[in-house]
């Protein structure tokens, strides 16, 4: 069946499952990854003033590049922007092909399997086994708020890097300048 996922560019096409690979091996890794997050999130506090005296509207396309370079081969990223993969046993919930970011659909497969692409392992399942993994895999019952599209294809490392050191204007307040990024 070729149904488009919530977040999948236009055009694209549903990939095979041979294809989730890398996506499964971080989410058996998610407390290697929590850890390492955490030490990346300092790493971005601290280098905020610098991304402030550069500007952060400037770095905004090399960054989102990089970061979908590298979150699009270890958890097939869809650059949403707001990114919740510390809530989510670093299994990505935008790879749900109907976008839920507060736990699965009633249409879980017996198997654990998505039931619009049948070869494809729930994304809430298989966020459920990460977070089991975590130190702080109880996130994993936080309340998302609805994903705001206007941040859609930006970088969430800057965003945490104002958010957090409180050098920059909301993410959100700075993509409705320059209107929908979607
Ligand atoms: S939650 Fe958003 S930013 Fe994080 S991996 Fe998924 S699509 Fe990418």
């Amino acid at each position: 069946m070729e149904t488009p996922a919530a977040f999948e560019p236009r055009g694209r096409r549903h990939r095979h499952a041979d294809r989730f690979a890398w996506r499964f091996v971080s989410i058996r890794h998610a407390r290697a990854l929590e850890t390492f997050y955490a030490g990346f999130e300092r790493l971005l506090v601290w280098l905020a003033p610098l991304a402030a005296r550069v500007g952060w509207e400037r770095l905004e396309r090399p960054v989102a590049f990089l970061e979908a370079g590298v979150k699009g081969m270890l958890f097939d990223c869809r650059m949403c922007g707001q990114c919740v993969l510390s809530s989510t046993g670093m299994s990505c919930p935008m790879n749900c092909p109907k976008g839920l970011r507060n736990g699965p659909c009633g249409g879980v497969r017996a198997d654990g399997n998505c039931e619009v692409y049948a070869d494809m392992p729930c994304v809430w399942v298989k966020a459920y086994e990460g977070s089991l993994r975590m130190a702080d895999g109880a996130r994993i019952a936080e309340v998302q708020p609805p994903v705001d599209h206007r941040l859609k294809g930006r970088s969430s490392w800057l965003a945490v890097s104002r958010e957090k050191s409180g050098l920059g204007s909301a993410p959100a307040a700075a993509a409705g300048k320059k209107g929908p990024t979607s």
